[in-house]
């Protein structure tokens, strides 16, 4: 119960009270009984004024502010204004993150479980061709039929699918990434990188020209310092015998950017057999020739299997992981050469006990020009290009590179071959037929 109402009985009493003792006291004053009663009244009337007062508030504020179980046909709610309000404010986001995901530059392509198209935006148009309405619905893979695109489509890796020929405009090249979203939805974003792919077509044209350039000059240098004898200059001697180093390696830095500028251009590679036993064979002979003895060397064929691929390049990644284990394996290590059979395949590796490398080194180690201690691959003779040969050697008969090392107790290169690249070793009988 409220205040005032609670307090409502006392007032005719505190009224009758008031009127009594207002006749008393006039009578008292002189014996006017009427004004001692009118100006009680007049008191009477403020106090009764007071009291409405507090009646009215609540009141007021109950017309004002319906209770909350309100029926659903009271004409006016403050609260439906604000809902509409954040509603129409909502409408007015989404409709916006629509208009700037449809004029976003990289394509965009929302695709259900079995990759009909449900949504794309305006690149998505030029980029891949898609086509309002009628592409809506369709399913992707069979709309962008006969491109590298829809290749991939048919079973997409989590890795991005780089620098292909864009569908909707072949001049373009695009980077595709596929994302999972909502639930068994999927994203396709295409990266228009025509720009970037330029800018590296620049850079390969730039090296590969700037070597050939060099090779002649070089040549010729290299050929003067042959002919001069040192006797006949012998205080010139250890003058003569650096620049005919340092030629050499120059020499052998243009001859490896040229192969690597060749190994970029290509997409494949000749598929022929490369005989592994005689392979081995020949890079322990390497092993020998450049460790002088310096190193026990082991070579063990568990596969008897062959390769299919390019035996020059095959040749030269092989036998630089040789090289490399002979130059940072100090004198008395141990160097062993394995070719075996996997789950997968078949591995090539080559294990040392030398320097090894710091972890934080291995992620960078195929990059150009890359060296863990420069001084030490100058000392050894290394032009810190051999393992990015490799590396695209690797890459064009679809293998890959595996390092593991420990500093201190050496390292494992492993070159991982799949099944497709293996082929049984050819019998005698099948030779000499041929
Ligand atoms: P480089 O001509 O300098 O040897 P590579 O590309 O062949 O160039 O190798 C890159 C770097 O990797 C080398 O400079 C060296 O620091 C490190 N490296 C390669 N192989 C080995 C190895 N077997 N043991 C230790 N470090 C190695």
């Amino acid at each position: 119960m409220t205040q005032p109402v609670k307090s409502a009985w006392k007032l005719p009493l505190a009224l009758t009270g008031g009127l009594v003792a207002g006749a008393f006291g006039g009578w008292l004053a002189g014996g006017h009984v009427a004004s001692g009663v009118a100006l009680v009244a007049i008191a009477e009337i403020v106090l009764l004024l007071t009291h409405l007062r507090h009646i009215a508030k609540p009141i007021m504020s109950l017309s004002s502010k319906p209770p909350e179980d309100a029926p659903y046909d009271v004409p006016y709610d403050p609260r439906h204004d604000r809902f509409m309000m954040r509603s129409r404010r909502l409408a007015a986001n989404l409709h916006d993150l629509r208009r700037a995901a449809g004029n976003l530059p990289d394509a965009i392509v929302l695709l259900d479980q079995d990759q009909h198209v449900r949504w794309f935006n305006h690149a998505a148009e030029s980029l891949l061709g898609l086509r309002r309405p009628q592409d809506r619905g369709v399913v992707l893979k069979e709309k962008l039929h006969n491109s590298e695109l829809a290749g991939w489509l048919e079973e997409p890796s989590p890795e991005p699918l780089n620098d292909v020929s864009a569908p909707g405009a072949p001049s373009r090249h695009i980077n595709v990434t596929l994302l999972p979203f909502g639930q068994r939805q999927r994203l396709l974003l295409a990266r228009d990188i025509s720009h970037m792919s330029r800018l590296e077509q620049i850079r390969r044209d730039f090296v590969a020209n700037v070597s050939h350039e060099l090779r002649t000059p070089l040549t010729v240098i290299h050929g003067y310092l042959e002919l001069l004898d040192p006797e006949d200059v012998p205080h010139l001697a250890p003058v003569l015998s650096e620049m005919r180093a340092q030629s050499k390696r120059m020499g052998q830095i243009v001859e490896d950017l040229l192969t690597l500028s060749r190994l970029e251009t290509q997409d494949h590679v000749s598929e022929e057999r490369v005989q592994m036993a005689p392979l081995l064979a020949t890079l322990r002979k390497e092993a020998e020739a450049l460790s002088q003895g310096r190193h026990s060397i082991t070579v063990e064929n568990a596969a008897n299997i062959d390769l299919l691929g390019s035996p020059k390049d095959l040749h030269s990644a092989l036998s630089n992981l040789v090289s490399n284990a002979v130059r940072y394996t100090p004198t008395g290590g141990r160097i062993t050469i394995r070719w075996e059979r996997t789950a997968d395949g078949a591995n090539y590796s080559v294990t040392d006990t030398g320097y090894g490398i710091p972890a934080d080194h291995l992620s960078r180690l195929t990059e150009r020009f890359y060296r863990v201690s420069s001084s030490r691959s100058r000392d050894s003779g290394g032009t810190g290009l051999g393992l990015s040969i490799v590396k695209h050697v690797l890459g064009l008969h679809q293998a890959r590179l595996d390092i593991r090392s420990t500093p201190g107790q050496g390292s494992t290169f492993t070159c991982c071959f799949g099944r497709e690249r293996l082929l049984a070793p050819e019998t005698h009988e099948a030779r000499s037929a041929e």
